[in-house]
């Protein structure tokens, strides 16, 4: 049976000691936050998670979800854990005090949502999207469809979820049938099939909002067509009573490789009631809301899978004996040493705690950001930060969920033939993590989004400025002893990612094929570059702690991290600008009918 502990001194580090949430500074934007407080919400949160959430995880994985006379019902235990998860409030920690939520930063609570998704992603998923899902109405919607929907989704009484998907359509949105026609009262019917839809139906809650995408009459083809719409299970009178039901039922659900814990549906709206979010012909960019929030989401969601599969083969390898260590015996006394001794191993679960750490960082950062673009009142920084946002999204959400995926592979490895069976539930987190690479847009097209639309953006000022703040970091520490390798190898992966961009902004119009080919790698490369200058940066932070606490062993621990980040996974980078610069002379060569 795997286990959980919530890392929860790793993220005050993030919050605390590298973000610095509670500096003066951002005073008027993160009211009321400090260490005592977000403290007390971190630990409560780590003991829903490890001792409610978790314990779901593998029973729920081996029932599943069950449709049966058109009702859909979540494994064992899941109806009980929801209402522990309501009554404690967890639902609306971020949401609009106006609406019943608590009002606490984004970026708490997508820190905490890292939690969650390490105990149990497929129960997480029922009120993640209601979140996304809240996003979208909260910052389209009239007031009054914000009144009349939004309370009850705050305290998770209803959940949401997000239609796009249909069977002839998944990446090409344009291709959307499901059709909107509008009402003498001004609501829609809404007919057509969505699939894939997650948490589309389930036992957790008295209704669900559905988020659908939907063409308009007389609207031009393609994405330009699409309206969003908002589509309950259950109708709901002026003064908030369930009325009759809507239309909507499930098809079916999908049996699928992983994700066994959250209902994946094939959604029917045969003439169902809907309401217009925001404008006629926008609904692509409303959706985007919820989107954008789901791809962070979803990007968390690699990083939870890495961390629980790491906690797991770490406990395993302190604790399996195979062989003795290669430098000479270490635990004398016992027929063999255990597996950690080995360099290959204890390699192995370095690179993944070295992801993890980076990319919890990362996540708090974007997080952060995400804050300060909403609240702050100073323009070039709202601009600055949402440009960051924009520009580092794709990697968050591509970089963060194929390594995720990745880590949870090198964590079973190290079960050996025992992370293959189901008892320690290695394989569970293989097959959960996949997901996370496939939907809210495949992680091709993340690399994509990143080099057609994030690079170009603004002339190139946005990835510039990117550029110059590792530049200025560089700067800034070369003369520091203490981490030169770390600062010596950013520099050069820097370099070897300028050179991958300098080829792509000269090829890439000549040649698009060439850059379609690289766009991946690409997004890679600025994944290890974007980690290794969070390395620089907590680092550095660990460097000023441990002057007056000079052995403390977080502190210590986060340099030995960094240096080996530095040596093991910073020399990828000029690999990859080789590859990506090689061109795709070598594709373009061949028949495609010969592939
Ligand atoms: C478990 C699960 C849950 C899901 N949850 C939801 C949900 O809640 N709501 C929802 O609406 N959808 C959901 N989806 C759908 C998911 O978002 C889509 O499957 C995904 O976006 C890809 O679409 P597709 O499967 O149609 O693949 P396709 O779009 O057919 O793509 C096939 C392949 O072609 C590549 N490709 C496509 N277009 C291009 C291009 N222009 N250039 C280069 N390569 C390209 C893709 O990267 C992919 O590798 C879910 C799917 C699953 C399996």
């Amino acid at each position: 049976m795997p286990t959980y502990r919530a890392p929860v001194e790793d993220t005050l580090f993030v919050l605390f000691d590298l973000l610095k949430i509670d500096d003066e500074k951002h005073g008027d934007i993160f009211i009321d936050i400090d260490r005592e407080t977000v403290s007390a919400i971190v630990d409560e949160s780590a003991k829903l998670t490890g001792q409610v959430i978790a314990p779901l995880n593998i029973t729920g994985d081996k029932q599943g979800c069950q449709f049966k006379d058109g009702k859909v019902t979540t494994p064992d235990g899941f109806i009980d854990a929801f209402e522990q998860f309501k009554a404690g409030g967890w639902s609306g920690l971020i949401c609009d005090p106006k609406y019943g939520g608590q009002g606490l930063p984004t970026t708490l609570g997508t820190m905490i949502s890292e939690y969650y998704n390490s105990a149990n992603m497929g129960f997480a998923m029922y009120f993640g999207l209601t979140l996304g899902a809240y996003a979208a109405i909260h910052t389209c919607a009239s007031d009054h469809l914000k009144a009349k929907w939004l309370p009850k989704m705050v305290s998770c009484d209803w959940t949401g979820t997000m239609n796009l998907t249909e069977p002839h359509c998944g990446t090409d949105l344009g291709l959307i049938r499901t059709k909107a026609s509008e009402n003498a009262d001004g609501s829609y019917n809404i007919t057509g099939t969505k699939i894939f839809i997650s948490s589309g139906d389930h036992d957790l809650a008295e209704n669900i909002i559905h988020l659908v995408l939907a063409k308009t009459d007389n609207m031009p083809d393609g994405v330009k067509g699409l309206s969003l719409f908002l589509v309950p299970k259950i109708l709901v009178d002026d003064d908030g009573n369930l009325t009759d039901a809507n239309h909507v039922s499930v098809g079916s659900i999908e049996e699928k490789m992983g994700l066994h814990n959250n209902s994946t549906c094939v959604m029917n709206f045969d003439g169902s009631e809907g309401y217009l979010i925001g404008e006629k012909g926008r609904g692509l960019k409303n959706m985007f809301i919820m989107m954008n929030e789901a791809r962070l989401g979803v990007g968390v969601q690699g990083l939870a899978l890495s961390e629980v599969a790491f906690q797991n083969a770490r406990d395993y390898a302190l604790d399996r004996r195979q062989g003795n260590c290669a430098s000479g015996k270490k635990d004398e006394g016992d027929a063999a040493d255990r597996i950690i001794h080995h360099a290959n191993i204890k390699a192995s679960l370095m690179s993944i705690r070295a992801f993890n750490e980076a990319a919890r960082a990362l996540v708090g950062e974007i997080a952060m950001l995400t804050d300060i673009s909403h609240l702050s009142q100073d323009k070039a920084e709202v601009e600055a930060a949402k440009d960051r946002v924009n520009l580092l999204t794709p990697i968050v959400k591509g970089v963060l969920t194929d390594k995720g995926f990745d880590n949870t592979v090198i964590a079973q490895q190290i079960f050996g033939g025992h992370g293959y069976i189901q008892e320690h539930g290695m394989e569970q987190f293989v097959r959960d993590a996949r997901i996370a690479m496939i939907y809210e847009g495949t992680n091709d097209i993340q690399a994509l989004d990143l080099i057609s639309r994030k690079l170009p953006a603004k002339h190139g000022q946005t990835v510039m400025a990117y550029l110059q703040d590792i530049g200025e970091f560089i700067q800034k520490n070369q003369d520091n002893e203490a981490i030169k390798n770390v600062v010596t190898a950013l520099h050069k992966a820097a370099e070897a990612l300028q050179g991958a961009l300098e080829y792509l902004m000269q090829h890439g119009q000549k040649d698009p094929d060439a850059a379609v080919a690289a766009a991946h790698d690409f997004m890679h490369l600025m994944g290890i570059v974007t980690f290794g200058h969070i390395w620089g940066k907590m680092a550095v932070v660990a460097q000023q702690k441990l002057v007056d606490d000079p052995n403390n062993q977080f502190y210590q621990s986060k340099i030995h991290m960094a240096k080996f980040y530095a040596t093991k996974h910073l020399c990828d980078a000029k690999g990859y600008q080789v590859k990506i610069t090689s061109g795709a002379d070598a594709i373009k060569a061949m028949p495609f009918d010969w592939v």
